[in-house]
């Protein structure tokens, strides 16, 4: 045991307090003002932080102890969901509608705690830590992808990123970590099927849009299985499916929409052009036409198969081994994708299924709740990386960037 646990455990109640009072305080995805301002406000009282805001509701804080020395990033996500909470708590969230119902007040907190035990051992370590409070996790184009826009990755040179998730699926205390590929790309399809309509005793003469897009559905799930590597997972579900008015008319259009989760960016191209074609083929083969649109989502979150390593060594110093799983592969995705693709990555997978039964109920559900005890583990865990990960950087010879063919 580690006596960075027990250092910050000194910070528990304030912990709770900063975790308690964003999670009163939900905002949606790019309307994080409040708690933008509760940050910054929180953080200010460390004068050698330098703040500063970024896709207009996020925040970065740097802090500094050497100029020449090595950089690494932390990020929190700040959003929450449209969900409505039911919880008799004392710190249910007072914005109607909406909740942290993912977690993200527990990432806030953690890295507030990153943060604060950091600062107090600033004489310990070399280099440069940015900390990212990330707006609008939860809603495309994702807050990721425009902080990178904005060149929050290059102006300071980072080396390595970490963020961790609150995870009821593991219990409190321990953590998951996964190599390599970690959490699906996500790609939303639309497809409208277009035909003449008209009496549904001729069917003959006027093609049918939904038989068509009955039989289409049917057919694409031949995709999945025979046109995909067996070896990478693929989802394709269709999860809407709109036509006609009454029983005896054969409506002119059907429109049909779904999901498409991949675990590499190839297969996730080639698919995605494969599927355009089998629509409008089928469609034409029965003389239909079929409009195919795709709106991209995240890509493939891919744990730095490095980094991952010595993140496992180090979290194993911390808290045990016997306390770090290999999870499963994640079929939801998250935008922490984007930065991965830029510079080595650790997602980790952070336990919080306490005694409470509300503590076991999945993220995104309006019941759902977490152990505090996890922002104690979380917080000691950030600090930990972050004091390790510049240690090892501090040596001129080391780096986390690997040849091509080690990395994924
Ligand atoms: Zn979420
Ligand atoms: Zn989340």
């Amino acid at each position: 045991m580690s006596n960075l646990l027990e250092e910050a455990r000194r910070y528990f109640p304030q912990l709770i307090a900063w975790r308690r009072h964003l999670h009163q305080y939900p905002e949606p995805s790019f309307e994080e003002r409040a708690t933008q301002a509760f940050l910054f406000s929180t953080l200010s009282s460390l004068p050698e932080l330098r703040l500063k805001t970024a896709a207009q509701t996020g925040l970065i804080a740097d802090l500094i102890t050497n100029p020449k020395g090595p950089w690494i990033a932390l990020r929190a996500d700040m959003d929450a969901l449209p969900i409505e909470e039911k919880s008799q708590h004392s710190y249910r969230s007072q914005n109607p509608g909406y909740m942290h119902a993912c977690g993200h007040d527990a990432h806030m907190a953690i890295l507030l705690g990153a943060i604060h035990l950091l600062w107090e051992q600033r004489t310990h370590w070399q280099g440069g830590i940015r900390f990212i409070f990330q707006p609008g996790e939860e809603k495309a184009p994702g807050g990721a992808s425009l902080l990178i826009q904005e060149g929050i990755l290059e102006e300071v040179p980072i080396q390595a990123i970490w963020a961790l998730h609150v995870t009821p699926q593991l219990p409190v205390g321990t953590i998951g970590l996964r190599a390599g590929p970690f959490m699906a790309a996500s790609d939303e399809i639309y497809i409208k099927l277009t035909g003449k309509g008209g009496h549904a005793a001729y069917p003959h003469l006027v093609g049918d849009p939904i038989a068509v897009g009955a039989y289409l559905i049917t057919e694409l799930q031949m995709v999945v299985s025979r046109a995909t590597d067996p070896r990478s997972p693929t989802v394709l579900t269709f999860g809407c499916f709109h036509a006609g008015t009454a029983p005896n008319i054969i409506p002119t259009h059907a429109d049909i929409a779904g999901t498409l989760r991949t675990f590499d960016e190839e297969s996730r191209q080639y698919l995605k052009r494969l599927i355009h074609t089998v629509a409008c083929h089928t469609a034409a083969n029965w003389g239909l036409t079929a409009e195919v649109k795709w709106f991209s989502g995240y890509p493939v979150l891919i744990n730095d198969r490095f980094l991952t390593t010595l993140t496992h060594q180090w979290a194993s110093a911390l808290i045990g081994s016997e306390k770090i799983q290999e999870v499963p592969l994640w079929l939801s995705s998250e935008d922490f994708a984007f930065y991965s693709q830029k510079v080595p990555a650790c997602f980790i997978r952070l336990g919080t299924a306490g005694d409470s039964p509300q503590t076991h109920f999945p993220v995104h559900t309006p019941e759902f709740d977490i152990s505090e005890e996890a922002l104690v583990i979380g917080t000691a865990l950030l600090t930990h990386l972050s004091l390790q990960a510049l240690r090892f950087l501090g040596n001129p010879r080391s780096t986390f960037e690997r040849p091509s063919s080690e990395r994924e």
